[in-house]
Parts: C-alpha cells; sequence; structure tokens
C-alpha cells in the first residue's frame, strides 16, 4: 500500500532502482528501497506522516556531501530535497528552501546586491544539509547569517529565531534532534557592490582550489577540526598521506579528506577511519572525531 501511494502521487518523483553512491559525492553506498524527490513542503510533511503510519523508516539528503552510506543501501524512505529548492528575496532578506544548493544561493544573492556567504560558493551541499551541519569555512559559518529557520518536528510546522537555536562548530539542535526536517532558512545578507562580491566569490574559489582540489569522490573532511590543530596536520604529521584500504585512500592533496579513488565501499572507509583514528592516537594522544554523517542499514 506504502509503495502505491508514492507511485499514485509522485508518479515519477518515485524511484526505485536508485543508488546512495548516485546521490552522494563520495560515490558509495547500496540500493535505496524507496526514492522520492520533493517539490513542496507539504509532501515532505505528507511522506513524514505516511512513514510514521505504515512504520517505514525515513531520511533526508541534500547535496549527498556529507554522507558515507551503507554498502547494505536502505530499506526505507529516502526524501531527497534537491528540487524543493525556491529561493526568494525581499530587501536584505534572503528565505531559501531547504533542498537549494549554497552555490545557487550565493549567486542569486550577489544578483540582489547581497553578500554574506560568498566564503560557501564551492561548499557542495544544499541550504537544509549546511545548516543541519552548520557549515563553515575560512572563520566563518553558517549560523552567523541565520536570522530563522522552519522546519517540521514530525508534528507540526514550527518556526525558531536564530537567538532561540543551538549552534556550535559543525553541530546544531537539527543535528541532534530526532525526526526533524528544515524546510526553509532565512538569511539576513547586507548590500554590497555586485563587483565586490564577485571578487570575493574569485577569492574564496582560488584559496580552496589552492589547498582542497582534491580532484576525486570524497565527503570532504571526514574529522572535525580541534581547538588548535586540524585533523588533517595531525594526520599528515603522522605520515598518513596516501594511505590506502581497497578503494579508499586519505588524499594526497588533503589529509583531512578520504577519497574513493577506486570503487571504495563503506567498509574500505570505515577500515581506514579506524586506521587513522588509531594512528593519531597512539602517536598524539588525541581521538579524533567524525565529521561525516553515516546512513543508511
Ligand atoms: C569537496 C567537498 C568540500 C566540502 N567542504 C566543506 C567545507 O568547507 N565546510 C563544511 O562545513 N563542509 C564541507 N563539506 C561537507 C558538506 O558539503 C557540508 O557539510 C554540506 O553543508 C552538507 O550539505 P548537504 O546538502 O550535502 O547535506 P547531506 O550530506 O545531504 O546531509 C547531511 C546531513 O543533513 C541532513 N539533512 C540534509 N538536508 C536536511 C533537511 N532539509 N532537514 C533536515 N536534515 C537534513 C541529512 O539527513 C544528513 O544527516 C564538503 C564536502 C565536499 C564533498
Amino acid at each position: 500500500m506504502f509503495e502505491k501511494i508514492l507511485k499514485k502521487k509522485f508518479k515519477n518523483r518515485f524511484l526505485k532502482d536508485k543508488f546512495f553512491s548516485e546521490i552522494t559525492t563520495f560515490r558509495i553506498g547500496g540500493k535505496i528501497k524507496f526514492f522520492v524527490e520533493v517539490k513542496k513542503a507539504k509532501e515532505i510533511i505528507f511522506l513524514i506522516k505516511l512513514c510514521k503510519k505504515y512504520k517505514i523508516k525515513y531520511v533526508i539528503i541534500g547535496g549527498g556531501s556529507n554522507i558515507l552510506a551503507s554498502d547494505e543501501g536502505f530499506s526505507g524512505l529516502v526524501i531527497s530535497t534537491l528540487k524543493f529548492c525556491k529561493i526568494k528575496f525581499s530587501r536584505d532578506k534572503v528565505s531559501a528552501q531547504s533542498g537549494a544548493r549554497l552555490s545557487a544561493l550565493v549567486t542569486q544573492a550577489k544578483n540582489k546586491n547581497l553578500s554574506g556567504l560568498e566564503w560557501a560558493i564551492s561548499i557542495p551541499g544544499t541550504v537544509g544539509g549546511a545548516v543541519v551541519m552548520n557549515a563553515g569555512a575560512f572563520g566563518e559559518q553558517m549560523s552567523n547569517f541565520i536570522e530563522g529557520v522552519v522546519f517540521f518536528d514530525g508534528k507540526k510546522v514550527r518556526r525558531l529565531k536564530r537567538q532561540d537555536i543551538f549552534f556550535e562548530y559543525r553541530n546544531s539542535f537539527f543535528k541532534n534532534a530526532k525526526n526533524v526536517v528544515i524546510l526553509t532558512v532565512i538569511f539576513g545578507f547586507f548590500h554590497e557592490k555586485i563587483e565586490k562580491i564577485q571578487k570575493n566569490i574569485e577569492k574564496y574559489i582560488g584559496l580552496r582550489l589552492k589547498t582542497q582540489n582534491v580532484g576525486l569522490a570524497s565527503a570532504g573532511s571526514i574529522f572535525k577540526r580541534m581547538p588548535n590543530v586540524t585533523a588533517a596536520e595531525l594526520i599528515d604529521k603522522a605520515g598518513l598521506k596516501g594511505t590506502k584500504i581497497g578503494g579508499a585512500m586519505v588524499s594526497t592533496v588533503h589529509s583531512g579528506y578520504i577519497v574513493n579513488f577506486d570503487n571504495a565501499t563503506n567498509k574500505d572507509v570505515l577500515k581506514l577511519i579506524d586506521f587513522i583514528s588509531k594512528s593519531v592516537y597512539n602517536k598524539y594522544n588525541v581521538n579524533l572525531e567524525l565529521e561525516i554523517i553515516q546512513i543508511g542499514d
């Protein structure tokens, strides 16, 4: 019955043959039983209620750029937000649906002479995923630019102002809350000349190309940074650059990244993570903490 309803309501936006390897930047992970691309907030709410009714597990995915998915896939529903991506402007306020790409947000804001998130231009995620993760770079983070978040808490749609939402380094209320889906994020940007915004964008693209042009599938930094040192620095100093297990390798360009250089599996990556963690602990007595999210069965 669950499947019949999905077929009828979502037609070709309901798929049964998607693999996590197709929808994550790591290009890893097995088959997904039910996959739906949503276009409206009310479709997300409908799906979550339906999952509850039929006791089906579900997970939300945006850009899939911070995810290590299971080789076994997922026996529930994956809700993709990528088509739920409208961005609206009014004066210096910007309201973005959670599936909007950060790059689209930065570019569209630029065209309205609005500045703020240029540092995020190369982060390959969506607004929703970036708020969940409190994504950041070059000393900035999402929470500095958020004015409010509209989300579905499993029962009703709620709206919280920035000051009432817990955020810390690569962590947020939304990451820890179960069953919460971000629908829309309201940002506060500031007016700037388009030329200046464009310059900022080019500066940040340039900086990233210099240090993080890993050129292979990845999920970005695997571990969180520590107060005084990055995980990449410790991994580098421990001599682990280029270490391989199966198809997974510590990037030779940026030691904080694990890259999928040859059909890596989830297990390859987990073994490599374990090896790195133990090596860094034995050498520096530091426990590395994972930044990426693991999903699937
Ligand atoms: C090459 C590369 C570079 C990167 N550089 C950076 C960087 O500089 N800084 C940084 O912080 N990160 C970086 N990342 C990691 C990643 O891009 C960010 O964390 C990004 O914000 C994740 O967004 P996403 O849409 O891809 O989220 P996903 O990976 O799809 O999801 C991440 C988590 O958020 C949840 N989620 C997604 N959308 C919603 C929603 N609407 N409601 C509720 N939960 C949701 C998912 O269930 C999952 O738990 C990089 C990744 C790559 C591959």
